[in-house]
């Protein structure tokens, strides 16, 4: 029950803003509509939790919430702001990758990203450009997994094709297919994230 001790902390429109913390902190990031959402509201069993990040004008906010139990923040989650809308304006585009360049570049405490992923869709330039971001610090340790979601959606041929494609895509990084409708992969990514904020 580690993650359902989650909490609403703050929500920020950019690193500057946010408290600095010393407890491990792990970051959800992913296109618009990748499931990225439904994904933090079952793995912390709150099914507002990250509903609430989604209305209109916090949407490029960076959301964070507290993991611990009696009362005690033994790490933090954060709901990166999601991407690749095509409606959104050229500014809001370059802002958003200044946005999740600070965080991911300078958040001292960061300790590991998961990115989710629409499988029928696979890596977007979006998110390769986010994994190009990042790969410094994934040398030096920041741990990284990304999520093929709904996989519901898909049948076994699919699935197994997906995993394949975006295993090459992420050069080597942990892939694993997740449904938040059938729960699959749920308790292996609580088990992630629980060993990522304990080492
Ligand atoms: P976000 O924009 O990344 O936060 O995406 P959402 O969590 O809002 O999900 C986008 C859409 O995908 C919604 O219609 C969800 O109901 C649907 N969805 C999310 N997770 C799953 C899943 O595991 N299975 C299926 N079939 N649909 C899902």
């Amino acid at each position: 029950g580690w993650l359902h001790t989650a909490k609403f902390l703050t929500t920020a429109p950019e690193l500057k803003f946010l408290p600095r913390l010393d407890v491990p902190e792990i970051a959800f990031v992913g296109r618009s509509n990748a499931g990225k959402s439904t994904c933090i509201n079952t793995l912390t069993q709150q099914h507002r939790l990250a509903y609430a990040s989604k209305t209109p004008g916090r949407t490029q906010s960076i959301n964070l919430f507290t993991l611990g139990k009696q009362g005690v923040t033994d790490a933090v989650l954060t709901d990166l702001p999601g991407y690749g809308y095509a409606a959104v304006p050229k500014e809001a585009k370059y802002r958003w990758q200044k946005v999740m360049g600070n965080y991911l570049q300078t958040r001292d405490n960061l300790k590991a990203i998961v990115l989710m992923c629409d499988p029928r869709l696979g890596l977007t330039e979006l998110d390769e450009i986010l994994l190009d971001v990042i790969r410094p610090r994934v040398v030096e340790g920041l741990k990284f997994l990304v999520l093929l979601t709904k996989s519901d959606k898909l049948n076994k041929t699919e699935a197994a094709k997906a995993l394949s494609i975006v295993r090459l895509q992420a050069g080597g990084g942990d892939v694993k297919l997740f449904s938040s409708l059938k729960r699959q992969g749920v308790d292996e990514v609580a088990i992630h994230l629980w060993d990522w904020a304990h080492p």
